[in-house]
């Protein structure tokens, strides 16, 4: 079976859930990446079986999440953390949590994954976070210098990689402002580029779907 990491679920009703629910009936083993400061809810709300009567599969299975990452995707390494979020009691209990460190602890646990699934919120800088350095991350051995000018060496090839753009990308949605439409036409531009780069030096197949509405946390939370 496939090996897929799904980025962005802390709840059962977002995107993230409903597209790992669907990879684990098409069979694919789950991998979860949860932001830090809803990590311990999450991970309760799961064990406590919360979450149980949403993981029914259409065959009667119950979904499997085989382990959840702590994750902070603004923050491509340690390095670039601040230090009032490194000591920012939300932050404090975990580790390993930038997008590097993740993609590191997911090789050592378990070598490759076969699927990468970028669904976080509509805030511009995680949306922004779904570039050659993501990618490359949890596809690649080593990932060297920041794009545009990047090169990668790498001896990984093979894979694929969803995220989530939304229509406001190219027309008007009132509200859905801020720099949230343009991180998705960004989001929209860069997912060309990368599909280009990525799919003919490495053979990751990169794409987004312009998903319709649908009543998440994120979506509510910014009035919709
Ligand atoms: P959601 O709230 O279920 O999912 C977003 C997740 O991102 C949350 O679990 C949140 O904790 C996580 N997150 C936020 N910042 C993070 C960070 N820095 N590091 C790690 N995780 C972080 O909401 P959703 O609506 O399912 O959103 C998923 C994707 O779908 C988003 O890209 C959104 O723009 C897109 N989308 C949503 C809609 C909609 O109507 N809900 C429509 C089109 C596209």
């Amino acid at each position: 079976g496939k090996r897929a990491f799904i980025a962005g679920i802390a709840d059962d009703n977002g995107y993230g859930w409903a597209i790992a629910k669907s990879l684990a009936a098409a069979g694919a083993e789950i991998l979860v990446g949860t932001w830090v400061p809803a990590l311990n809810i999450f991970e309760t709300s799961l064990r406590r079986g919360k979450f149980d009567e949403s993981r029914v599969l259409p065959d009667g299975s119950l979904m499997n999440i085989t382990k959840v990452y702590p994750l902070d995707a603004v923050y491509d390494s340690l390095a670039e953390v601040p230090e009032d979020v490194k000591a920012n009691k939300r932050y404090a209990g975990a580790s390993n949590w930038t997008v590097q460190e993740v993609a590191e602890s997911v090789k050592h646990d378990f070598g490759s994954i076969d699927i990468l699934v970028h669904s976080l919120a509509n805030g511009p800088e995680a949306s922004f976070c779904f570039d050659y350095s993501f990618l490359s991350c949890f596809y690649l051995h080593r990932q060297v210098v920041v794009m545009p000018k990047r090169t990668i060496t790498c001896n990984i090839a093979g894979g694929a990689s969803v995220s989530l753009s939304y229509i406001a990308s190219e027309r008007i949605i009132p509200g859905y402002g801020g720099g949230m439409s343009s991180a998705k036409a960004a989001l929209e531009s860069d997912t060309k580029v990368l599909a280009f780069e990525a799919g003919r030096r490495h053979k990751i197949r990169v794409n987004t779907i312009s998903a319709g509405p649908l009543r998440s946390r994120a979506a509510k939370a910014i009035g919709f």
